[in-house]
C-alpha cells in the first residue's frame, strides 16, 4: 500500500504513515480532552501500520501533561501539534494528529468524539499498547 506523507504547517516535522489496511477502515478519532480539543486533533493509530516521524534540528517540543505518559510531540517553529508517541521498553507507539500533518486520504471524513476520562492508568497503558502504531521517531542532527 502507498505510504502518505504529511508535514506540519512549516515542514520541520515529516512523517510517512503505512497503512496495514484500507484507509477508510483506519479509525479517525477527536479526542475530548483539553489538550486535543484546543488544537483540533483529528487522530488515527493502528497497530498494523507504521509511522516514521521525522524532526529537523531543534523543531520537536514535547509536551507532557495529565497523567504524563506520553510525549504529546509540537513543532517548536509553527506551534502544530503532531503526534502523541509512548516508549515502552525500547518501542515507541503513536498517535497521530491528521488533521495537524493535513495528511492525505482522510478529506472529508468526520472524526468521532471520543472521551477517555474515566481510564485508569493501567488502562491508558493497556490501550494505546494495543491500539497505537509502532513508530520510529528520528531526530536529524544539525550535521546531517
Ligand atoms: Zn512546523
Amino acid at each position: 500500500m502507498t505510504t502518505l506523507a504529511g508535514h506540519c504547517h512549516c515542514g520541520a516535522i515529516r512523517v510517512a504513515f503505512e497503512p496495514g489496511q484500507p484507509l477508510g477502515d483506519l479509525p479517525l478519532r477527536a479526542c475530548q480532552c483539553g489538550f486535543c480539543r484546543r488544537h483540533g486533533a483529528a487522530t488515527t493509530s493502528d497497530p498494523a501500520s507504521r509511522l516514521h516521524i521525522e524532526a529537523s534540528p531543534g523543531a520537536l517540543n514535547r509536551y507532557r501533561f495529565g497523567r504524563r505518559q506520553v510525549d504529546a510531540l509540537l513543532c517548536g517553529e509553527c506551534g502544530v501539534y503532531v503526534a502523541s508517541v509512548l516508549a515502552v521498553d525500547g518501542h515507541a507507539f503513536a498517535t497521530l494528529n491528521v488533521a495537524g500533518v493535513a495528511l492525505a486520504g482522510f478529506e472529508g471524513r468526520t472524526p468521532d468524539p471520543i472521551s477517555y476520562d474515566d481510564e485508569t492508568d493501567a488502562a491508558k497503558l493497556a490501550r494505546r499498547q494495543a491500539r497505537w502504531t509502532p513508530t520510529v521517531l528520528v531526530e536529524t542532527s544539525p550535521s546531517a
